[in-house]
């Protein structure tokens, strides 16, 4: 199959991706999709989002070689790409920045997300707070009583967490509330989605928010190895770092990109977050991707260690990518990744977000088939500090 550059007028990368939204949001999608396809070309627009990369998140991140970890685990050169080193201890700020900015010149007001353990709730809140919009971030009940310290840090950023009670009260029911309430409060309101799903344009623009990881990692290893790497490998939940890193490689042929999706207590247990690996497409918050789903269609609660992969379903691009076969997809197990997690931390001093930890495992067991003389960009997506008290 040709691989082309997607996705296409109406928003499909192949079979996927595409618009599953009540009828009185393509008016606001087509509205999004203007704004933001004369934004990319708007030279202010540009300048100002790459200022705050810069001075307010920390960018350019570093491409660090991992010597300590690439000898323990048998690859030539492992090259870390320092997305924890940034504002808020992970690439979520990447894509809040851009979609806050776009709002602000959209002339909105008031923004809102959905979150599930809280960390795009705090990207958005942070956002909010810097450029003074309204902010409500809807959550689940369970998930503010799990995640109370994100809870906090929302509310002193001057955001409402709204509690979800409908469902399950996780994720996928905060996302259905969020979605509820931009069809009431649409001509105000922006939806800020936290990775590369949803609805047309959703995927695309966040993409190319977050594809800054690819770009300054290939002219960083360009710089350092006089050539491409041989392998890419970034977590993947809804999928933004990893297609972050990708996107910008994507012609690169020689380049092989691998995913590692969360195996969660085991592929075959039920809980897991694996939607590339094990999951069937179908449709989830307005688009059409792999997602995990049970015999009668109804989506299935996800699981993994890592809160931020705890999703049950992908990006589109994704499910792309795997059905061209330009990207292949792993899982990893909780136990797998808390091992990954401990060794990083003990080899280079560096503690790993526990979903950064699943790329990192996945070298680990994989490290004998990669090639000698390999050389590997890995996306370290955030920070551990969150993730301590899950590892005793
Ligand atoms: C949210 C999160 C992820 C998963 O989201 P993607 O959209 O798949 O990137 C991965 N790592 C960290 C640190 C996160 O906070």
């Amino acid at each position: 199959m040709r691989q082309k550059i997607l996705p296409d007028k109406t928003g499909h990368f192949g079979v996927f991706g595409g618009r599953f939204v009540p009828e009185t949001l393509i008016y606001a999608l087509d509205e999004l999709e203007k704004k933001y396809s004369s934004a990319k070309k708007d030279k202010r627009f540009r300048e100002e989002f790459s200022a705050y990369l810069s001075e307010y998140a920390g960018r350019p991140t570093p491409l660090y070689l991992a010597k300590n970890l690439s000898r323990h685990i048998g690859i030539k050169r492992v090259y870390l790409k320092r997305e924890d080193l940034l504002h808020t201890g992970a690439h979520k700020i990447n894509n809040t920045l851009g979609q806050a900015i776009l709002a602000k010149m959209m002339g909105k007001k008031r923004v809102i997300a959905e979150t599930g353990a809280g960390q795009h709730g705090v990207a958005t809140a942070t956002v909010a707070a810097l450029f003074g919009l309204k902010c409500d971030v809807y959550m689940g009940e369970e998930d503010i009583q799990r995640q109370a310290l994100n809870v906090l840090r929302m509310k002193l950023l001057g955001a409402r967490v709204i509690p979800v009670k409908s469902g399950t009260r996780t994720l996928k029911d905060a996302m259905t509330e969020a979605l509820r309430d931009w069809v009431t409060n649409v001509r105000h309101t922006y939806y800020i989605i936290g990775t590369v799903a949803g609805p047309h344009p959703y995927p695309a623009m966040v993409r190319d928010f977050q594809s800054v990881i690819g770009k300054e990692a290939k002219q960083q290893i360009l710089k350092k190895e006089k050539r491409l790497p041989d392998y890419l490998v970034a977590c993947v939940g809804g999928g933004s770092n990893a297609m972050g890193l990708f996107y910008p490689f994507f012609k690169d042929r020689s380049v092989k990109m691998i995913g590692v999706e969360a195996a969660g207590l085991g592929l075959f247990s039920g809980k897991h977050s694996a939607s590339l690996v094990s999951g069937t497409p179908g449709v989830l918050h307005g688009c059409k991707s792999d997602v995990l789903e049970d015999k009668f269609g109804q989506i299935k609660n996800a699981h993994s260690i890592a809160a931020g992969l705890d999703y049950p379903g992908v990006g589109p691009e994704h499910a792309y990518y795997k059905e061209i076969k330009r990207a292949d997809y792993v899982a990893v197990s909780d136990k797998e990744a808390l091992e990954g997690f401990k060794l990083l931390s003990e080899v280079e001093g560096i503690i790993p977000a526990l979903e950064s930890a699943h790329a990192i495992a996945y070298l680990k067991k994989a490290g004998k088939n990669i090639k000698k003389g390999a050389v590997v960009i890995l996306c370290l997506s955030g920070r551990g500090d969150k993730d301590l008290h899950e590892s005793y």
